[in-house]
């Protein structure tokens, strides 16, 4: 009877696909978006949510690939229909994540990933539960965020300034996370990522006899890195 079960649960699982749902937050100018692009760079199991703003678009921005740009009155006009799962006012505009959008990834059998703030965070870990992954990134130093916010000079000074002022603000939201990665070097925190990604694909769906050496390593980091938040990350934060 038990045996037979198992045979079941384990045939729908071969047969329904199912995907993860990333987040990925971070004080602004700690590479995130960086991060996200190098992550769906040659990976077709991963789609991103692309978000609607109301902030203007940047000169190096595309429209529908970084972000759908609508007016503040187009973007109330969504809100009203429902078509959001999560919006917030994130500094002095509006973001939003469209849920038909998520739904369709997810249909597809993908990864969604969220390239979204604390607050979006909250409540997409609310209404997606289980199968959310939260994973937090930190500056190497507040020094080298600085440097990454003018480096990108797509905002005018008053806009870093402006974000600069909200950064303790969203540092603190780190403890809300699964995993905390410091971002030092791009290719290593991707592999992190793909690791800690890897370990909860596996952990979520995959029976543990279909475990590789590789993802057996993969495993291994991330519960490294969701332990590591405790004592390392709280020493990271205080000196940032
Ligand atoms: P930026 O203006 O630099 O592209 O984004 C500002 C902040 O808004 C970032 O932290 C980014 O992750 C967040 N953000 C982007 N899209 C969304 C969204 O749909 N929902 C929420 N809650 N935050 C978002």
């Amino acid at each position: 009877m038990l045996r037979s079960l198992k045979n079941l649960v384990w045939k729908n699982m071969k047969t329904k696909k199912q995907g993860l749902f990333i987040i990925l937050s971070s004080p602004s100018g700690a590479g995130k978006t960086t991060l996200a692009k190098k992550l769906l760079k040659n990976n077709k199991n991963i789609e991103l949510s692309i978000s609607y703003t109301t902030r203007k678009k940047r000169p190096l921005e595309k429209n529908n690939k970084d972000y759908n740009f609508v007016s503040e009155e187009e973007f109330e006009k969504l809100k009203k229909k429902k078509y959001f799962i999560e919006w917030a006012k994130v500094f002095n505009n509006y973001y939003g994540t469209s849920l038909i959008k998520v739904e369709k990834i997810n249909n597809k059998g993908k990864d969604v990933l969220f390239d979204i703030d604390w607050q979006g965070s909250r409540k997409i870990k609310k209404k997606l539960g289980k199968n959310v992954v939260s994973i937090f990134i930190l500056p190497p130093s507040k020094k080298e965020l600085i440097k990454r916010l003018k480096k990108r000079a797509q905002d005018p000074d008053h806009i870093v300034k402006q974000r600069l002022s909200f950064y303790k603000m969203e540092l603190s939201h780190w403890k809300d996370y699964k995993y905390v990665l410091i971002n030092k070097n791009l290719s290593d925190t991707v592999k992190k990522i793909k690791n800690i990604i890897e370990a909860e694909r596996y952990e979520n769906f995959v029976p543990v006899k279909s475990l590789t050496k590789q993802k057996i390593k993969a495993i291994y980091e991330a519960k490294r890195i969701a332990i590591q938040k405790k004592n390392l990350i709280l020493k990271k934060i205080r000196s940032l």
